[in-house]
C-alpha cells in the first residue's frame, strides 16, 4: 500500500471515529436527558395524579352526601313506609327543590323493589315515577353494600351520568334507595384548570370522565362481544358505540407508569394542550370506586429538552473533535518544524564538517601548491641557470670559431710590432729620430688595437646576466661585427649597416644581443663563402614601441628541411666539428627573454633573411 493511500485510509477512519462519537455523545445525552426528564415526568404526573383524583373526590363526595342525607329526612322514610300520594307529592317538590339547587341531573328515591317512589322531575312528562329501576346495578349494590356508584346513560332521556345511591334504612331495615344523578360538566368541573389532559375509567375500561371531550364513552381497551351484550342489557351505557380510544402503549416504566402514544381522534378536536402524540401515562385507582383516574404527560417537552441536549452533545463532541484535531494538526506541525530544524541542523554539522575537511583540504592543497610553486621556482632557477649556461656555452662556441680568426688577428700586428720595434731601434741607433718615433706610433696604434680587440673579447666572453636595459643599437651592432672583422675581410664581404635612427635604443641585453647578431652575421658568412657576390645588410626600424632588426645574406637561402627545423636543437647542415646546431636555438631563447621573436625566411631576392622583433627602449624618438 503507498504512503498516500495509507495516510487516506487513517483520514477516513479518524473521519469514522469522530461521527461515531459525535454520534454516540449525542445519543447518550439523548437518552440520559430523556431518561431523567422522564423521572421528572413522572414525579409532576404523579403529583397531578393526585391533585385531580382529590378535586374528583371531593365533587363525586359532595353529591354523594345529597342521597346519604335523603335518609335522614323523615318525609321520605315516611313515604317509604306508607306510600300516599300526599307524601309523595312532598317529597317530590322537595327533591325537585333539591335538585335545582344542587345543579344535579335528578334526584329520586326507590322502594326496596326499585320502583320510583318520588323524584325530582315529577313535572316532566318523561319523568320515569313509579318506573321499575330495579335492574340498574347501582340499585342493587346500594341494597346489598348501602352505597353505590356507578356511571351510566339514563335509560328514558339517553343522559350520562354518575348514579350515587345511598340505602335508606329505618329501625327494620333497608327500606329503599336514594338516588343522585350528577352531570358529567358538574364533575369535571373540578379539571377546569387541568394543565394535562386526564380520564377516568370505571371498571369496564370505559371512559366516563374526560378533560377532553371526544375521549368521553371511549374504552381503553377493546370490548369483546361478550360484555357488549352483557352491556346492552344493563343499558349501562345506553348502546352508545363504546369505540376504543386508540392508546397503544409503547413501553412499561416503574411506578405503572407506561409510554404510550395517542392518536389523533378527528380535526374536530380543540382542547388546552395537545391530545395526540406521544405521553406519559400514568394511572391510579380512584378511592372508594372501582374506578381509574388517567393522567398522560405530553413527552414533547422532555423530547425536546432531551433532542437539545443531544445537539448540545453533538455540537460540544464536534468542538472536542475539532480541538483534538487542531490539537493533533499543531502538534504535527511541531514536530515537521522540529525534525526540519533537526534536518537543517543536521544539514548545518554537515556542511561545517565539509567546510573543516574542505578547508584542511584546501591547505594541504595550498601547501603542496607552495612546495610544488617552490620546486618550480627551484627548477626554474635551474633552469635558467642551465639556460645561462647554455647561452654561456653557445657563446664560448662563437668564440672558439672566432679563435682562429682572432689568433690570426692578434698574430700579425705582434709580427709587425717585432719588426717596428727593431727596426726603431736601428733608427734610434742611426740617429733617425723622426723614423723612429714614427715607428714607435705605429707601435702604440698596434698595441691599441689589440687591446681594443681583446677587450672586446673579454666583454663578449663575460657572464651576461640578461637583465634588459637601454642598448644603443647602433654599439651592438658594431661591437659584433667587430668580433667578426677578421672573417669578414677574409671573405671580402663588407657589412652594409643601415639604422634608419643612429640613436636606436633596444630594450635588452646587450651582451646577449651582441651574441644573437654574431651569430645571425656568423651564418650569413658560413652560408656565403664560395659565393661570387657576398653582401651581408643589417637594417634597423622602429615600428611603434618595437624595433625589427634584420640580417640578410646573398647565400643559397633557407632549404625547406632548414625551414622546417631551423629553431630545433642540434639541427645542422654543416660539417662536424663547423656547427653544433644549437646557435639558432640559443639565439631565439635569448630574443624570447627580452620579450621578442626570431625567424627566418627566404628573401625574395636571394638570399636568406632573419628578423630580430625586440622592444625598444621606453622614451626613445619613435617613427
Ligand atoms: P650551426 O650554425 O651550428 O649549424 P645554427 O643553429 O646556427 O647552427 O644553424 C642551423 C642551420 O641553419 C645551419 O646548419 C644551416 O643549415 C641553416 N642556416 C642558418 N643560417 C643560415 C643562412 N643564413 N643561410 C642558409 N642556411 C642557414
Amino acid at each position: 500500500m503507498s504512503p498516500h493511500q495509507t495516510k487516506l485510509l487513517s483520514r477516513v477512519g479518524l473521519f469514522l471515529g469522530f461521527v461515531t462519537l459525535i454520534a454516540g455523545a449525542s445519543l447518550f445525552a439523548f437518552r440520559f436527558s430523556l431518561a431523567m426528564g422522564l423521572a421528572e415526568l413522572q414525579v409532576t404526573g404523579r403529583h397531578r395524579l393526585d391533585l385531580y383524583a382529590t378535586s374528583l373526590e371531593r365533587e363525586i363526595d359532595k353529591y354523594a352526601y345529597f342521597s346519604t342525607t335523603l335518609g335522614l329526612e323523615r318525609d321520605v322514610l315516611q313515604m317509604l313506609a306508607a306510600p300516599h300520594p300526599t307524601r309523595t307529592a312532598q317529597v317530590n317538590q322537595y327533591l325537585e327543590q333539591l335538585n335545582e339547587r344542587a345543579g344535579t341531573l335528578s334526584i329520586y328515591v326507590l322502594d326496596s323493589k326499585g320502583k320510583v317512589l318520588a323524584t325530582s322531575n315529577w313535572r316532566r312528562p318523561d319523568s320515569f315515577l313509579g318506573e321499575d329501576l330495579s335492574f340498574r346495578p347501582y340499585f342493587r349494590q346500594a341494597m346489598e353494600t348501602g352505597s353505590g356508584r356507578i356511571f351510566g346513560i339514563g335509560t328514558t332521556r339517553g343522559e350520562p351520568g354518575y348514579y350515587l345511591a345511598s340505602s335508606l334504612t329505618n329501625g327494620q331495615g333497608t327500606v329503599g334507595v336514594a338516588v343522585v344523578k350528577v352531570g358529567l360538566q358538574q364533575l369535571e368541573k373540578s379539571w377546569v384548570t387541568a394543565e394535562a389532559p386526564v380520564l377516568v375509567a370505571d371498571e369496564n375500561g370505559v371512559v366516563i370522565l374526560a378533560s377532553v371531550r371526544d375521549w368521553k364513552f371511549t374504552t381503553l381497551t377493546p370490548l369483546d362481544e361478550a360484555t357488549r351484550r352483557a352491556f346492552d342489557r344493563t343499558q349501562q351505557y345506553n348502546r352508545r358505540a363504546l369505540n376504543p380510544l386508540g392508546v397503544v402503549e409503547m413501553t412499561a416504566l416503574e411506578h405503572g407508569a407506561r409510554l404510550v402514544s395517542l392518536p389523533k381522534l378527528g380535526p374536530e378536536m380543540v382542547s388546552m394542550f395537545p391530545v395526540a402524540g406521544k405521553f406519559l401515562a400514568q394511572t391510579q385507582p380512584l378511592p372508594g370506586s372501582p374506578w381509574s383516574i388517567t393522567v398522560f404527560s405530553l413527552q414533547e417537552q422532555v423530547r425536546g429538552m432531551a433532542a437539545n441536549r443531544a445537539a448540545v452533545a453533538g455540537v460540544g463532541a464536534a468542538f472536542l473533535c475539532i480541538l483534538t484535531l487542531m490539537l493533533n494538526e499543531r502538534r504535527r506541525h511541531l514536530k515537521d518544524r522540529l525534525a526540519a530544524r533537526e534536518a537543517l541542523q543536521q544539514a548545518h554539522d554537515e556542511l561545517e564538517r565539509k567546510v573543516v575537511e574542505r578547508t584542511a583540504d584546501l591547505s594541504a592543497a595550498n601547501t603542496r601548491l607552495q612546495v610544488e610553486v617552490a620546486e618550480r621556482t627551484r627548477a626554474e632557477r635551474t633552469l635558467r641557470a642551465a639556460q645561462d649556461e647554455l647561452v654561456q656555452a653557445g657563446k664560448l662556441a662563437v668564440i672558439g670559431q672566432l679563435s682562429s680568426g682572432i689568433a690570426h688577428e692578434l698574430n700579425q700586428p705582434l709580427a709587425a710590432l717585432r719588426t717596428l720595434s727593431g727596426n726603431a731601434r736601428k733608427f734610434l741607433a742611426r740617429g733617425d729620430q723622426q723614423t723612429a718615433d714614427s715607428n714607435l706610433n705605429r707601435i702604440a696604434d698596434l698595441v691599441d688595437r689589440m687591446g681594443r680587440l681583446t677587450g672586446q673579447l673579454k666583454s663578449f666572453a663575460r657572464k651576461s646576466s640578461g637583465r634588459p636595459q637601454v642598448v644603443p643599437l647602433r654599439r651592438a651592432v658594431d661591437n659584433a661585427l667587430f668580433l667578426l672583422e677578421q672573417r669578414l675581410r677574409r671573405a671580402g664581404v663588407v657589412a652594409c649597416i643601415d639604422l634608419s635612427d643612429e640613436e636606436l635604443q633596444a630594450w635588452c641585453d646587450a651582451n646577449r644581443l651582441e651574441q644573437v647578431l654574431v651569430n645571425l652575421a656568423g651564418n650569413a658568412l658560413d652560408a656565403m663563402e664560395g659565393q661570387p657576390a657576398q653582401a651581408l645588410d643589417i637594417t634597423a626600424r622602429r615600428q611603434g614601441e618595437r624595433i625589427l632588426i634584420q640580417v640578410r645574406d646573398r647565400g643559397p637561402g633557407l632549404s625547406a628541411q632548414a625551414r622546417t627545423h631551423l629553431f630545433e636543437p642540434f639541427f645542422t647542415t654543416k660539417e662536424a666539428g663547423s656547427g653544433l646546431g644549437l646557435g639558432l636555438t640559443i639565439s631565439a631563447g635569448i630574443v624570447a627573454d627580452f620579450g621578442g621573436s626570431l625567424s627566418g625566411d627566404n628573401h625574395p631576392e636571394g638570399g636568406a633573411i632573419f628578423t630580430l622583433d625586440i622592444p625598444a627602449a621606453p622614451g626613445g624618438p619613435t617613427t
